[in-house]
């Protein structure tokens, strides 16, 4: 039987521990077979790219000044370097493969480099981390079978998915420019929709949600009138991160008939500030959703046996919340989310393929979400509007309820790579905490 699974090699071994200690905490989200890619500043400098390890970041463009790299790995390091990742993307996997091996080899126990390159770590509290890449198009597919049935269910009961859903990844165009890193509050909009009795209002919108999505993050671009094929398509993905695709439901409800949603969707998105590798993931690479008996088989321009065997990402991923009561009261976050990148009906390489299949290109840098991931079970609804839908709203431990999101409550998404014989990984955090309107300005 040929082996799909993405090569592993050094980077993942499981034995390999770093010299900083942190990266061997248990529950770290980054030890040295993580190292992902961020941009950070501090005291106010110059933004610039690093590597997450442990509680450190390593400095990428003092660690190249200081000539520990050399060859492909220093074209890398040199991409790296500047307040945008976009370069290192654009030179393709390979680039960035020979700078993981080369900074995996300076942090591990034992480096001759180790004194010259501690010097280059910064601790990850006293920086501040931005939005790695510049984003050039997000595009939002609606990948989870459970989240689409979840939401179609009041409409049809008997065929909650929409008519494509099984025979192709769906997707909208959604907006660039307010993709947000994590830490910076959501303001809630105002919006136009239905009150009760059918009349329209404009106002600070009412059915603020969230979202619990994955976001790949493409690396080397094609060319408009040149498909990606699905046997390729893996490869043009640097990496991922956690995303938050805010939703204003109301406005939804109102404006989405029949183009699809709007300004409900592009009032702000929050993402990860950690570019987590593919090759990182590789070890938790895992078989494509299994089609249900009697769905239709996708077209072949979807499909490989490659991506079917180890095209999906065994990630949970979790949702945390507070309210300003439970602030207020000392009380733990609650986990009101527990889910898995397991529950995606399409795979990411499905999503790459398809979205250029008519020729549109992809430019280096642009975001794919994967829509809600959300599983079958009620923990795994992975945003408040499944909730709504079931039962009405959520109760918190305390006994608060929630139908929509209020004016304070902080939101944040959590990831987790693991499997048997190696070491897991994580994402950071993705959390934004919602501010009250700003007054709407009439002048
Ligand atoms: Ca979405």
């Amino acid at each position: 039987m040929v082996d799909h699974r993405p090569a592993l090699d050094e980077t993942h071994d499981p034995a390999r521990r770093s010299w900083v200690a942190w990266a061997q905490a248990p529950g770290t989200d980054f030890p040295i077979q993580n190292l992902p890619f961020g941009v950070f500043s501090r005291d106010g400098g110059e933004k610039r790219g690093g590597i997450a390890i442990g509680d450190q970041v390593l400095d990428l463009a003092a660690a190249l000044a200081a000539g520990l790299f050399e060859g492909e790995a220093r074209d890398a390091a040199q991409a790296a370097s500047g307040p945008s990742l976009n370069p290192l993307l654009a030179l393709g996997r390979g680039a960035s493969r020979a700078l993981r091996r080369r900074v995996s080899a300076i942090l591990a126990e034992g480096s001759a480099d180790q004194a010259k390159a501690a010097a280059y770590l910064v601790p990850m509290d006293r920086v501040t981390l931005h939005l790695p890449i510049t984003v050039g198009n997000f595009t939002d597919f609606m990948a989870s079978r459970f989240h689409t049935a979840r939401m179609g269910a009041k409409r049809d009961p008997a065929n909650p998915l929409p008519p494509a859903f099984l025979h192709l990844p769906i997707a909208y165009h959604s907006r660039a420019t307010t993709v947000r890193v994590s830490g910076e509050a959501v303001a809630r909009p105002h919006g136009q929709s239905l009150a009760p009795d059918g009349t329209p209002r404009f106002g600070p919108i009412q059915a603020l949600d969230f979202e619990l999505e994955f976001g790949a993050v493409i690396g080397a671009a094609n060319r408009m009138g040149e498909p990606i094929p699905i046997a390729r398509a893996a490869d043009s993905i640097f990496g991922y991160c956690l995303l938050n695709d805010w939703s204003a439901r109301d406005v939804q409800r109102f404006e989405m008939m029949p183009l699809g949603p709007f300004l409900s969707k592009s009032l702000s998105t929050t993402v990860s500030p950690w570019l987590v590798t593919a090759e990182a993931l590789a070890p938790f690479a895992a078989p494509a959703f299994a089609r249900l008996e009697g769905d239709a088989e996708p077209l072949p321009y979807l499909m490989a046996a490659a991506d079917q065997a180890a095209g999906g990402l065994d990630v949970a991923l979790d949702c945390w919340m507070t309210t300003p009561r439970m602030r207020a009261e000392g009380a733990t976050p609650a986990r009101i989310v527990a889910t898995s990148l397991r529950h995606l009906h399409w795979t990411f390489a499905q999503m790459v393929a398809h979205h250029t299949s008519n020729g549109c290109d992809l430019r280096t840098g642009d975001l794919l979400g994967s829509g809600t991931v959300s599983g079958p079970e009620p923990d795994g609804r992975a945003c408040l509007a499944e909730v709504v839908v079931e039962e009405g709203g959520l109760t918190l431990p305390n006994g608060e309820r929630r139908s929509f999101l209020e004016d304070g409550d902080e939101v944040w998404f959590t990831g987790r790579a693991a499997r048997d014989g190696f070491v897991p990984i994580g994402f950071g955090e993705c959390r934004a905490r919602i501010d009250p309107a700003r007054p709407f300005p009439t002048a």
